[in-house]
């Protein structure tokens, strides 16, 4: 299902964290909180000034960077090439299926992100990224499926 969040409760969301509520980090938050991909400021880019054609690349870049700073965003780079964005609901880890790409979230349980334990090995703790990579589950039924088939 897709969480259409209103326009006054963005608004309120940038206001409560310092923010002046322009048009344009209105847009990329929005576009951020539907679309849980974890996309590439790129992507965000191509999809918003194909509606707003005033969207610019540098607009995307600096909106994603105030962001970052106010903690309303996590930078993922799990790919090692590539920054990708992710709108901070509640703290989780990331598989990256090294077949299609695509970048899953992960929800464990864990002392760490849940924020009971903020020190490790005398070390304050500020973030907590895991990353896994692997083959995803629909990775893994299509190549079984190919597999069969190639048994007849
Ligand atoms: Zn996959
Ligand atoms: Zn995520």
């Amino acid at each position: 299902m897709k969480i259409i969040p209103s326009l006054e409760k963005l608004k309120t969301e940038l206001i409560a964290r310092g923010l002046k509520p322009t048009f344009q980090r209105l847009k990329v938050l929005e576009y951020l909180k539907q679309n849980k991909t974890h996309p590439t400021a790129e992507i965000i880019y191509e999809h918003l000034s194909r509606k707003i054609p005033t969207m610019s690349i540098t607009t995307i870049y600096n909106t994603l960077n105030i962001f970052l700073k106010k903690g309303l965003l996590s930078a993922i780079t799990i790919t090692g090439k590539e920054i990708r964005y992710d709108y901070n609901s509640s703290p989780h880890h990331h598989f990256l299926c090294t077949h299609c790409g695509r970048i899953i979230d992960i929800n464990l349980t864990c002392p760490y992100t849940d924020g009971k334990k903020k020190v490790i090995a005398g070390h304050r703790i500020e973030e907590v990224h895991g990353y896994f990579k692997g083959i995803c589950k629909d990775c893994l039924k299509k190549e079984a499926k190919q597999k069969k088939s190639n048994n007849v």
